[in-house]
């Protein structure tokens, strides 16, 4: 969450003035006890750093079990005593997290929440009768204010955090019940702990300090040991379900969005980039450059990979991870990497041991990748490339099995469906009329005769372009076969369609098409100006089905234009 400067600096002004003051304070009206031994309050303070800094992440929240421990001081030592080991434990708990510098900001904000909270329950409590004498033993009374004590810790905790969060980012927090319940929970679970710790240390002294502790050691290992393994678990189902998706897309653009989407789903990631390497292992494209999981519309020009980071990062032949800047900003031009990049991590995929693409995803946060996130990048970046192929391949086959080699237009076969689909449309009234241009070149067999087969082809490709020019996506341009073209224009009438065949005519008769002839040896350039004979046919009123209005565009063709002295548009029936 981003907050402006001011603020930053306000909660650093406030924790100067407030903190050392209000501890003073504290140590003032609640003097440390005298049942403690002040030498223990070191061990006290190692055990709960340690066991801050072995949080279990659940949903991005560390829980962890310092509260145990931080019940047990109270008890000992009373609230003083408290709130300094537990700012202690809280400072531990943030460095866990890694921040960026600009989120420093939250060591002295979890101080001053910290403070209060703790402040809070001691008082409350004092308040319903709670004490530190234990001299006959802990009673249901005693069980009682420890459990009061706990709850309002845990209440104040939310409270203070829900109404900071407001204070500083303006707007409330999204509370989720799921998180809460963890926090709630492990507050309760560790409570007996906290407890047993008190009455072990006051029994036996400094030792329970070591027993308690190496046993809430052992469960926070063992609690890490068994989050991380389902942790992987999930995100293995994850990633299998995900690869499946993945390779079922059929377009290359689904399968770069959904990768986006699925990878930082899986992987937290600030900035993802997919390079793909062409150009003789130069330059790599950049498919898709995402912040936060969303796709940025930026015109990204192909990078050079022997220069700067990508050199290192693409001539390395298996998956690197930086953990903070100063592992990569020396490479000088780090290019695409802005300046609240920290992590990087960077896998690179190979094909038949060629280096093919790479993948690289980025944290604002130090030390964000582990070995097994780089794992699962590696499969979910095969999977990628897999489904790229796919994709790609489905996409060749289909505009070839489409579109006639030569001149790129559309094939008959694919017009033939088009036409289908466009008489269903006319029968059910979505469209009013469906015209149909027949064009065949005049005399085209002399043209290849004087300048050459190969010239003949270049007429043909120069005609296809200026016909999808004139048509675009008003209707549908295809080679019929031979020099011969049709065209389909929905929702065009008979008047109009009249007009814009005289148009493509005039634009073929008025305009030179330049060729190479292939007849001499220099392949000089040359204009040859051609005409075309042009038939049309107009649905419903001049046919019913598809067969009959190629039928009567030919005959129009044919009888009107080609017998009429060639160079003429003919209209079925008229
Ligand atoms: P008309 O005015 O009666 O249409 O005369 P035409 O010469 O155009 O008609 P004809 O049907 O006798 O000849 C068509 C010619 O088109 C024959 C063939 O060599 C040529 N042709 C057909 N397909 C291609 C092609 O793909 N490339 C080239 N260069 N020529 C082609
Ligand atoms: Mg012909
Ligand atoms: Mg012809």
């Amino acid at each position: 969450m981003i907050i402006s400067s001011k603020i930053r600096v306000a909660i650093y002004v406030i924790w100067f003035l407030f903190i050392p003051a209000s501890l003073v304070g504290t140590f003032h009206v609640f003097p440390p006890l005298s049942s403690g031994n002040t030498w223990d309050i070191p061990a006290f303070l190692v055990l709960i750093s340690v066991l801050a800094l072995m949080p279990i992440m659940i949903n991005n929240i560390p829980i962890t079990v310092v509260q145990g421990v931080s019940l047990a001081v109270f008890l000992v030592y009373g609230l003083a005593i408290e709130i300094v080991v537990t700012q202690v434990a809280f400072m531990f708990i943030i460095i866990r997290l890694r921040l960026a510098k600009k989120d420093w900001y939250r060591f002295p904000l979890n101080s001053i929440t910290s403070f209060i909270f703790c402040l809070l329950s001691g008082l409350v409590y004092y308040g319903v009768g709670g004490n530190h004498d234990f001299t006959s033993g802990i009673d249901a009374i005693d069980i009682l204010f420890i459990l009061i004590y706990q709850c309002s810790y845990f209440l104040f905790n939310q409270v203070v955090v829900i109404v900071a969060h407001w204070l500083i980012y303006g707007k409330k927090i999204e509370m989720k019940t799921k998180d809460a319940f963890w926090d709630g929970f492990t507050s309760l679970m560790i409570m007996p702990i906290g407890i047993i710790l008190f009455v072990l240390y006051i029994e036996m002294g400094s030792l329970a300090i070591l027993l308690v502790g190496a046993a809430l050691v052992s469960l926070a290992f063992i609690m890490k040991q068994y989050y991380f393994t389902k942790e992987i678990n999930r995100h293995l189902k994850k990633v299998s379900e995900f690869g499946h998706q993945l390779t079922q897309r059929l377009q290359v653009n689904e399968v770069l969005d959904l990768f986006i989407d699925g990878s930082s789903a899986i992987i937290p990631s600030k900035y993802t980039l997919v390079f793909e390497i062409f150009d003789e292992k130069e330059n790599a494209q950049i498919l898709r450059y995402a912040e936060n999981g969303t796709q940025i519309e930026k015109r990204i020009k192909p990078v050079s990979i022997k220069e700067g980071i990508y050199a290192t990062l693409f001539q390395l032949k298996k998956a690197k991870v930086f953990h903070s800047q100063k592992d990569w900003k020396y490479l000088s031009n780090y290019g695409n990497f802005p300046e609240d990049v920290e992590s990087i991590m960077a896998i690179p995929i190979f094909r038949n041991s060629v280096l093919v693409g790479e993948i690289i995803v980025t944290s604002s946060k130090k030390r964000a990748y582990g070995s097994h996130q780089t794992k699962i990048m590696d499969i979910l970046s095969s999977y990628l490339w897999v489904a790229l192929e796919n994709a790609r391949h489905y996409q060749e086959t289909k505009y070839s099995s489409e579109r006639c080699a030569l001149t790129h237009l559309y094939n008959f076969r694919y017009f033939e469906c088009v036409l289908h689909k466009e008489f269903e449309r006319l029968q059910n009234q979505s469209l009013n009329h469906l015209s149909l241009i027949l064009l065949d070149i005049d005399h085209f067999k002399s043209v290849n005769d004087t300048y050459g087969h190969q010239s003949g082809n270049e007429i043909l490709c120069e005609l296809a372009e200026r016909l999808d020019g004139i048509v675009g996506h008003s209707g549908t341009t295809a080679r019929y076969g031979g020099e011969e073209f049709v065209i389909l224009l929905p929702n065009v009438g008979k008047e109009e369609v009249y007009k814009f065949a005289e148009f493509i005519r005039l634009s073929i008769s008025n305009k030179p098409f330049t060729v190479h002839s292939d007849l001499n040896e220099s392949r000089r350039k040359e204009s040859i100006s051609i005409t075309a004979s042009i038939g049309v046919a107009t649905a419903p009123v001049d046919a019913e089905d598809a067969q009959s209005i190629i039928r009567h565009a030919d005959r129009a063709m044919y009888t009107g234009a080609k017998q009429a002295g060639r160079n003429k548009v003919a209209v079925y029936g008229g």
